[in-house]
């Protein structure tokens, strides 16, 4: 079960608190509201660490990007694997998910359910993948921005957003079946108003 509206909300008050937006949306800005949250490269990690980026994939257990969450200090260290997502779609795709577990609170989740093994709350890990697409996607490229950036294609998608080719495919689809069923929402009004507001900036 995505938590949708939960996470329509994330996009908002992130958006709310981002000096200016323009699109591609800038992750960089992104992260500067997450003050203990950093990145860094594979490449960087495995230099300091005097290990080999093999190394980093086998500990990250992902060639693309993983997070680190430390616990006791509250602090997030995002890594991000340069050579695997040399493709620029895909690597902010890659930085916006890990971005993702974070905001969403998986990190969090995850801990409090080692601890607690009998939690009802808890959520399996392909449950967590599900959610933070939807968060991506929702943050890069807001469905009720598409008509005001006049958005026919999914190469409109991919020049628009930043999005890959790939992603931009699925996006295309998610916002023809999105045009035939969504109700207008405060929330759809309150981003578009937000979006306004900060191009301005
Ligand atoms: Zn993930």
């Amino acid at each position: 079960m995505i938590r949708k509206i939960y996470i329509n909300n994330l996009v908002l008050k992130l958006y709310s608190q981002l000096p200016r937006i323009k699109y591609p949306l800038d992750l960089n800005e992104v992260l500067s509201l997450l003050p203990n949250c950093k990145l860094m490269s594979y490449q960087k990690f495995a230099d300091i660490n005097h290990c080999s980026v093999n190394d980093v994939i086998a500990l990250c257990q992902s060639k693309s990007g993983c997070t680190h969450y430390d616990v006791e200090t509250n602090r997030y260290l995002i890594l991000v694997n340069l050579a695997e997502t040399s493709n620029y779609g895909r690597r902010r795709w890659t930085i916006a998910h890990e971005i993702g577990h974070i905001v969403c609170g998986h990190h969090i989740l995850s801990a409090v359910d080692k601890i607690a093994e009998n939690s009802f709350a808890r959520i399996n890990n392909q449950d967590y993948e599900i959610e933070v697409d939807y968060f991506v996607a929702t943050l890069l490229s807001p469905l009720p921005l598409f008509k005001a950036f006049e958005i026919q294609s999914a190469r409109d998608i991919q020049n628009t957003f930043g999005l890959s080719a790939e992603a931009s495919d699925i996006r295309l689809k998610e916002y023809k079946i999105w045009l035939r069923n969504h109700r207008k929402t405060a929330w759809e009004n309150d981003i578009v108003n937000v979006v306004k507001y900060k191009t301005l900036q």
